[in-house]
């Protein structure tokens, strides 16, 4: 692992903003996971935020109705200072998301989206965006991961992840990677990444390379629990609604009793871990509005689930007992 701020002259790198050996292993793994060249950033939210600083002020992004919320609030902060217009999309209305699209400066696409669980089809999209003037379509696939979904090959110019979650995977650190195959979107991010220092720690990219070294094997359960869990809480009685694409270790749902009884149920577990955050090894859920900066659109009973390695009998014998009146 490489620590050294400073390196001896005309090598690769020569000080530690630029560029450091750590950073790119890291970015190897993760560069071939999605086919392009990846770049590490401190957290998901600085990959996010040198995206967003593609677009010159006055241009418009287009975005969706409701996402992960520091992206959400990051994006309304930016229109509330006049530096972008914000067209918010549902993005499982295909059609309207390239009508809106067509003449916007940036497309960001997150797909299933936070908490919600609502999967675009990103191929008829970029599909639908193939012009000279189309926008720079731009994808979270934090909740996909690049074995579920590889939106540079169905068009993406830029694809964003919080490493955070499933890729590193432990709930252990906070890193950032965003993979393009322009080279000059590749170009603009390297330079606002080392102007802005928004740069990952040698430590965080050491142990998410790490861990990404078993995000198949992880994926694979947590997935297949997450199936049967979603099925096991369709059908149980105090539970009105539950979203689950169909793939990933996400689960959504909502309970009956509102507010309340959502809390209730979060507080009540004793193998799941009542916090936020997800893709780690521990289940872990929580009730999303308890969030100030969630969108208003996320139902305040929605309960999301990340599920992860434990034995899914015991998973579903503590969710069971924690819906219990
Ligand atoms: C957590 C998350 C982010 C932000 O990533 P950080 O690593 O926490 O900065 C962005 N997008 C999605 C979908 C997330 O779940």
């Amino acid at each position: 692992m490489t620590l050294a701020s400073t390196f001896i002259a005309d090598g690769d790198s020569d000080y530690g903003r630029a560029g450091n050996a750590t950073w790119n292993a890291f970015e190897e793994i993760v560069g071939a996971l999605e086919g392009g060249q990846a770049l590490a950033f401190a957290s998901g939210q600085a990959a996010t935020t040198a995206v967003l600083d593609l677009v010159r002020p006055g241009g418009t992004v287009v975005a969706p109705q409701h996402c992960y919320s520091g992206t959400f609030t990051e994006l309304h902060v930016r229109a509330d200072h006049g530096l972008i217009d914000l067209v918010l999309v549902d993005v499982t209305d295909t059609e309207a998301v390239i009508e809106s699209a067509r003449h916007a400066d940036l497309l960001w696409i997150e797909s299933p989206t936070n908490p919600m669980l609502d999967v675009a089809d990103l191929e008829t999209t970029f599909a639908g965006l193939d012009d000279d003037d189309r926008p720079i379509l731009a994808v979270d696939n934090t909740f996909a991961t690049p074995l579920r979904m590889r939106p540079l090959d169905l068009g993406a110019d830029v694809v964003i992840h919080s490493a955070s979650k499933m890729i590193a995977g432990h709930s252990d650190l906070i890193l950032g990677v965003a993979v393009s195959r322009d080279p000059d979107v590749v170009d603009a991010l390297h330079s606002l990444r080392t102007l802005h220092g928004a740069i990952a720690g040698a430590m965080e990219t050491f142990l998410a390379a790490r861990g990404a070294r078993t995000l198949a094997v992880r994926l694979d359960r947590s997935e297949t629990s997450a199936t049967m869990l979603a099925e096991r809480l369709s059908e149980h009685p105090a539970v009105e609604r539950v979203r689950y694409p169909g793939f990933g270790p996400i689960v959504s749902f909502e309970v009956a009793g509102g507010v309340e009884a959502a809390e209730r149920v979060c507080r009540a577990s004793t193998l799941l871990t009542h916090a936020t955050s997800l893709g780690g090894v521990e289940t872990t859920w929580e009730r999303r509005r308890r969030h100030a900066a969630e969108p208003e659109a996320v139902p305040e009973q929605l309960i999301r689930m990340s599920v992860g390695l434990e034995d899914v009998d015991d998973l579903w014998a503590d969710i069971a007992q924690s819906l219990a009146p």
